[in-house]
C-alpha cells in the first residue's frame, strides 16, 4: 500500500541530497527526503572534515541562499602550491592571476551541515522522512518508483516519479536498481585534522607529495589549518597509536618547513581512500547523484564540488517539467554529466596515483611534471579548472554569482 506520493523522492540528506532538496524547492516541486540518521543530529558525514569549495560551489550555494546561514566565516584559497619532497619542481597558482580574488573558500564540514540544516527549514515543498532508512524497492508502475522504507512507525512504501539515490558510496539505492560499480582502493588511509603551526594560514593551500603519501594543508578562518594526511594501509594502525607529539614530528617531517613548526593537532579522524564510478548514471525514473554516482580521493577536493553540479543540473531539468522522471529528462541530465564527471575523475585519480606510487622510477617524470605545470599554462589550466569548479556543462546556479 502506497502512504504518499511524491514528485521527487531523495534517498540521503547529506551534502549532496540537502542540497538537492532546497534546488528543487526553490522551483516548486514536491520532494520526499530520507534520512537515516536521527533528527536533531547531523548525518555523520558532517565532521570536522574541511570542504574546499571550488568557485562554481560558492556561486551555488549563495545563489541556494545556503552560504548566507554559516555561522562561522569561511577561509579563501587565494593560492595554491603543489610540491614533492625531493624533488625541486613545485607548482604555485595564484587566483589574481587569473582575475580572481580566491580560487573557492574552505569550510568545516560540520559548520556546512548546520547551514544546511537551517536553510533546509526555510523550504516549503519539502517532507523529511528521518530518521527513516531505505530498504527496497516496490513493484512500481510506468509512472512512479515505489519506495519501501522504515521508520519509528514501522515499515511504509512512498510513491515517486523520479528517485535519486544520495546515499552515498555504500548506496543502498544503487544496489536495489541493480546498477554496478567499479572500485579502486588505492591502498592509503587518510588521517584529518586541524593543526596549529608557526605561521598562521595567509590564503594558501598546500599540497605536499611524499614517498608513503600527500599531505595537504587547508587554510582555516581559524587561525589553524586543517591537514590530510595519507599513509599506506600498512602504517595506518601505528600512524593512528602514536601520541600527539610523535604525529606532529609526522606532519614536520612529511611536509617540512614552510608554514614553521608543526605546534598543536586536534582530533584525528580515519578514512580509507578508495574511488568508486557506477557504471551508469540513470535508470527508469532513477537517477544516481553525488557520492552514489562516484566517490572520488580526497585528495583533489572534488567530491562534493562534483556532486553538487550532479544535484543542480538535475535540478535545473526538472524545472518547469511535467514529469520529473521522464525518459528524456533522464538521458539530457547523464549527457550533460558526462564530460564534467570523466574530467573530474581522471583530474582526482591522476593527482591520487601520482602520490601513492612508491617507487623511485617515476620520481624523474613527477618532477618534470611540476616543473612543467609551472610554466605550461594548459596544465596550469588543467588545476585551475579543478580548483575552480567549471568543467563540461556548468549549471546556471554555478556561474551565477562571478561568470
Ligand atoms: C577526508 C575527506 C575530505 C574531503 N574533502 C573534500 C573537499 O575539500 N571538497 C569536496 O568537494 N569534497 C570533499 N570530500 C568529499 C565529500 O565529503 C563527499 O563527496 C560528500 O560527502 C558526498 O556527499 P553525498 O551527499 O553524496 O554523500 P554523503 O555525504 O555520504 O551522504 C549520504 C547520506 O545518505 C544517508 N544514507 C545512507 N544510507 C541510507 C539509507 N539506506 N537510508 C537513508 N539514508 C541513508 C547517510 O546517513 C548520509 O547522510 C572529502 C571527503 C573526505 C573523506
Amino acid at each position: 500500500m502506497v502512504s504518499t506520493r511524491h514528485d521527487v523522492a531523495i534517498v540521503g540528506g547529506g551534502l549532496v541530497g540537502t542540497s538537492l532538496a532546497i534546488a528543487l524547492d526553490l522551483g516548486g516541486i514536491d520532494v520526499a527526503l530520507i534520512e537515516a540518521s536521527p533528527a536533531g543530529a547531523l548525518p555523520a558525514v558532517f565532521d570536522q572534515r574541511n570542504l574546499s569549495f571550488a568557485e562554481a560551489t560558492v556561486n551555488a550555494l549563495s545563489a541556494l541562499g545556503v552560504l548566507q546561514k554559516l555561522r562561522t566565516p569561511t577561509a579563501p584559497i587565494r593560492r595554491i602550491h603543489v610540491s614533492r619532497s625531493g624533488d625541486f619542481g613545485r607548482v604555485r597558482l595564484d587566483a589574481t592571476t587569473y582575475g580572481r580574488d580566491a580560487f573557492g573558500q574552505v569550510v568545516v564540514a560540520r559548520d556546512f551541515g548546520q547551514a544546511l540544516e537551517a536553510r533546509l527549514a526555510e523550504t516549503t515543498h519539502v517532507t523529511r522522512y528521518r530518521p527513516a532508512r531505505f530498504l527496497g524497492l516496490g513493484e512500481g508502475d510506468d509512472d512512479a518508483r515505489h519506495v519501501r522504507i522504515v521508520d519509528d512507525t514501522g515499515e511504509r512504501t512512498i510513491a515517486a516519479r523520479l528517485l535519486v539515490a544520495a546515499d552515498g558510496t555504500r548506496s543502498a539505492v544503487r544496489g536495489a536498481l541493480g546498477i554496478h560499480a567499479e572500485e579502486h582502493d588505492y591502498g592509503q588511509t587518510l588521517f584529518v585534522a586541524r593543526v596549529r603551526t608557526e605561521r598562521a594560514p595567509d590564503g594558501t593551500a598546500y599540497e605536499r607529495f611524499g614517498e608513503s603519501g600527500p599531505t595537504a594543508l587547508l587554510p582555516r578562518a581559524d587561525r589553524h589549518f586543517g591537514v590530510v594526511h595519507g599513509v599506506s594501509d600498512a602504517d595506518a594502525d601505528r600512524v593512528q597509536a602514536l601520541d600527539d607529539t610523535a604525529f606532529l614530528d609526522r606532519l614536520q617531517r612529511a611536509f617540512g618547513w614552510r608554514v614553521g613548526r608543526f605546534l598543536t593537532v586536534g582530533d584525528r579522524s580515519r578514512y580509507a581512500a578508495t574511488s568508486l564510478w557506477a557504471r551508469e548514471l540513470v535508470l527508469r525514473r532513477a537517477v544516481l547523484v553525488g557520492n552514489a554516482a562516484q566517490t572520488l580521493h580526497p585528495i583533489g577536493a572534488q567530491g562534493f564540488n562534483l556532486g553538487l553540479r550532479d544535484a543542480l543540473t538535475l535540478a535545473e531539468l526538472v524545472a518547469g517539467q511535467q514529469d520529473p522522471g521522464a525518459d528524456a529528462l533522464l538521458s539530457d541530465h547523464a549527457d550533460r554529466r558526462r564530460e564534467d564527471r570523466e574530467r573530474t575523475l581522471a583530474f582526482s585519480d591522476g593527482l591520487a596515483r601520482l602520490t601513492t606510487n612508491p617507487g623511485t622510477l617515476l620520481r624523474p617524470l613527477r618532477s618534470l611534471g611540476m616543473l612543467a605545470a609551472d610554466r605550461l599554462p594548459i596544465l596550469q589550466g588543467w588545476l585551475v579548472g579543478g580548483a575552480m569548479g567549471y568543467r563540461g556543462s556548468v549549471p546556471l546556479l554555478c556561474r551565477s554569482v562571478q561568470q
